[in-house]
């Protein structure tokens, strides 16, 4: 296991074509690129000097090739900095300009959905029924463009580091009980049971009741998403010592072993559930493990592939 890890590390290390294209810069503007020639260097440089060191008495010849090869050093280092540089600013325009272009999507979606309620409540009668099943389907596209907004506005908010929690006293309970009435109707729709168990008795945790509640959605949604019809996804709450413990567990298609370690990632989805043609982004568990980690707690999982997945997370107690 170690093994397979740190052959895929050098792997991806020496991969230069595809450090280049995840950065966005061109092969010799890659850290590794510049990081080899700049041991390429060293390594002449110091033969070199050993050469000269022996066959001429002149300090002169010595100063003057030490100084050369300062100066290619110098200026590989300068390269290497101005490369850092150009991918720490591409990254920072990217994420401001999502969080601009989600911004100015909010309020419009918002409208049209609001728009699209009030037809379908008020004047239901004035349409016919095809034209209320389409209006249905773009009710129901319009939502989706709002969750994903809101996923990417997240997203934005976590790489800037604005994620701003407002905390207070909950019983995690109430949020596990309001995440299931969230999610029962598309458990009921996908042919999934959805159960629930609490402890009678659940302290209170200092916690941002609506973004936990937002990483609580994401993980029973997909846990509703990757089972079958028939699939039973459970949701457990326990009180361990300190902490207070909630799993989600389902007997779904699980996560392959050789893409687990990757399952965090932002926009990563796995092969399986891309087969099976599942609506997603790869944002859902990036937001929920930022949201749980800012909030004190953990994120882990799970996972056999074929037998189904347990998403698992904790967070402390805070006694007053
Ligand atoms: P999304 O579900 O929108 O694709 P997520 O970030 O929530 O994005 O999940 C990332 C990927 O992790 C999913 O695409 C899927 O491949 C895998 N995954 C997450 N939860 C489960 C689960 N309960 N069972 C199987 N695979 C899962």
């Amino acid at each position: 296991m170690l093994g397979h890890k740190l052959k895929k590390r050098l792997a991806d290390e020496f991969d230069l074509v595809k450090q280049a294209e995840d950065l966005g810069v061109s092969v010799w503007q890659t850290p590794s690129f510049l990081f080899i020639v700049m041991g390429f260097v060293i390594l002449v440089a110091m033969t070199g000097v050993y050469f000269i060191s022996n066959n001429y008495d002149s300090p002169d010849v010595l100063v003057i090739s030490e100084s050369a090869v300062v100066a290619i050093l110098f200026t590989i280092g300068n390269f290497i900095i101005n490369s850092f540089n150009q991918v720490a600013k591409a990254n920072k325009m990217k994420t401001e300009f999502v969080s601009i272009a989600s911004h100015q999507l909010k309020t419009p979606i918002a409208e049209m959905n609001w728009q699209i309620e009030l037809l379908l409540s008020k004047f239901p009668e004035g349409l016919s029924e095809k034209q209320q099943l389409l209006i249905g389907q773009i009710e129901r596209s319009s939502q989706k463009m709002a969750r994903l907004v809101n996923d990417l506005l997240d997203v934005a908010r976590i790489d800037q580091g604005r994620l701003a929690l407002t905390k207070e006293a909950v019983d995690l309970c109430d949020v596990v009980s309001d995440a299931i009435a969230n999610q029962q109707p598309f458990s009921t729709i996908a042919g999934i049971e959805l159960k629930s168990a609490c402890p009678v008795k659940s302290p209170k945790i200092l916690i941002d009741k609506k973004r936990i509640g937002v990483a609580l959605d994401n993980l029973i949604s997909n846990a509703i998403k990757y089972t079958n019809k028939q699939g039973v996804v459970e949701v457990f709450l326990e009180v361990k010592n300190d902490l207070v413990q909630v799993r989600v567990r389902d007997n779904g298609v699980g996560i392959p072993s050789n893409e687990q370690c990757d399952i965090f990632k932002k926009f990563f989805r796995s092969n399986n559930s891309m087969k099976n043609n599942t609506d997603g982004t790869g944002l859902g568990l990036y937001i929920a493990k930022n949201i749980i980690e800012q909030s004190g707690g953990k994120l882990w999982f799970q996972s056999i592939e074929g037998a189904g997945s347990e998403f698992l997370f904790s967070l402390p107690i805070i006694k007053a």
